[in-house]
């Protein structure tokens, strides 16, 4: 392991992985730290879809960010498949917002009218999509909306970056940052790292961070739950969104079933009352697929902020400490974009003004600044 490098990444995870393959093809090499094995925390819990118009109702810089974010997925698949040799199962068969009752079918209807592009489909031409599905009084068809493979895509993040020259250091967990003058010290149970630059890319986790390096948390973890089933005649093609529920269709054969949202909770284990609830709403939708096997159930803590809004940007008061952080439900969809942002941070690349302010984290600055930037007292990580 090399003591000084350029670049450290606290955090493995699809958001971290990116930020490592984007500052890698730029020739910058870094290193990411990760506590348990890259990838399996919220990333490896996500059901990959690639929501642009299912995350946004209205026009914006926001859902610019994510559709740019979206449409550089296409060309990624191809470029990570030749560098690392993994697939990342992009699916392009598009995703189908429906509405069951009247006031769905309003709202999703102006929403139509907010965005170029969407094909409004009433109930019969929805069941023609879908004919295990009882109940449509119409939906959206967002044909470049689709989905991914999670784990697939942190995976061939780190490979390609990787070969091209930065190193990852698993079951290694960070627990204290130092600053002397310019140069960040990264301490973890065995040792440690300097660089000059460092990015916080924690996950639901990050909140520490935020706090040792005097601003306020801005985190809110949030626990949810899905399942799989194994249908034995896999047909349904398209993502389905409903108001509390989704469905989505993998390569494999197996149907994701999301998930469940309970704010401020970080714990690990899936109840039997969430998988319940669940299962509730798919069986009223879907009465067929009572017959059909149950794959696995799993859970992930999503990374929450207080605003709504990621938080990607460079510290306000220490310089060269990046954020790369609070996702919330959309870190498959924002990986890409987020990545590169945080290289054109890093670089001093431009970065449009209004990108900037919207995921600044000075929006979470206290009152007065506990952090200089000539010697700063330690940041400690806790547990
Ligand atoms: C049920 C569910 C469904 C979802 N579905 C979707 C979806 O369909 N589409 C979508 O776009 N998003 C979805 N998401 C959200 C998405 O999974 C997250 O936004 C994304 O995974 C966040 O990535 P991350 O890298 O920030 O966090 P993580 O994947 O959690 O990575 C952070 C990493 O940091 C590591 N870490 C933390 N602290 C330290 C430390 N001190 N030292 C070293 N390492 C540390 C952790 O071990 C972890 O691996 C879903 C989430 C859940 C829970």
């Amino acid at each position: 392991m090399k003591e000084h490098v350029d670049v450290v990444i606290i955090g493995g995870g699809v958001i971290g992985q990116s930020v490592a393959y984007y500052l890698s093809r730029s020739g910058v090499a870094t290193t990411v730290i990760e506590q348990n094995r890259i990838g399996r925390k919220t990333t490896q819990a996500s059901a990959g879809m690639l929501g642009v118009h299912t995350e946004n109702d209205q026009q914006g810089t926001y859902y610019q960010f994510c559709q740019a974010s979206r449409n550089m997925y296409a060309s990624l698949s191809d470029e990570l498949f030749s560098l690392s040799g993994i697939d990342i199962q992009l699916s392009t068969n598009g995703m189908l917002e429906i509405a069951t009752n009247e006031e769905q079918k309003q709202r999703l209807q102006a929403k139509q009218k907010a965005f170029e592009g969407l094909e409004w489909l009433d109930g019969g031409g929805i069941r023609q999509r879908t004919s295990a599905l009882t109940h449509a009084v119409g939906g959206l068809y967002m044909q470049q909306d689709g989905n991914v493979e999670p784990l697939a895509v942190c995976e061939a993040f780190k490979q390609a970056s990787l070969g091209m020259g930065s190193q990852v250091i698993e079951n290694c967990r960070v627990a204290n940052i130092d600053r002397v003058r310019d140069v960040f010290h990264i301490q973890f149970e065995n040792g440690g790292i300097s660089a000059d630059h460092v990015v916080v890319a924690a996950g639901a986790n990050s909140g520490k961070w935020f706090e040792a390096t005097g601003l306020k948390n801005p985190m809110i973890p949030t626990k949810g739950e899905c399942f799989a089933i194994k249908p034995s005649d896999p047909s349904i093609e398209q993502t389905l969104f409903f108001h509390n529920l989704y469905l989505v269709p993998k390569r494999d054969g197996r149907y994701i079933i999301g998930a469940t949202s309970y704010h401020y909770d970080s714990s690990s284990y899936t109840s039997t009352g969430g998988i319940f609830e669940l299962m509730n709403r798919l069986f009223r939708l879907f009465p067929s697929l009572q017959q059909e096997e149950l794959h696995s159930c799993w859970t992930g803590v999503r990374p929450g902020t207080k605003d709504g809004r990621p938080i990607i940007g460079e510290h306000p008061d220490v310089s060269n400490l990046y954020f790369a952080t609070g996702h919330y439900r959309n870190g498959i969809l924002l990986a890409p974009a987020t990545g590169k942002l945080v290289s054109d941070m890093v670089l001093n690349r431009y970065v449009p003004a209004s990108i900037e302010r919207l995921f600044t984290p000075a929006r979470f600055r206290k009152g007065r600044v506990r952090y200089a930037n000539t010697r700063e007292r330690t940041a400690n990580g806790g547990s």
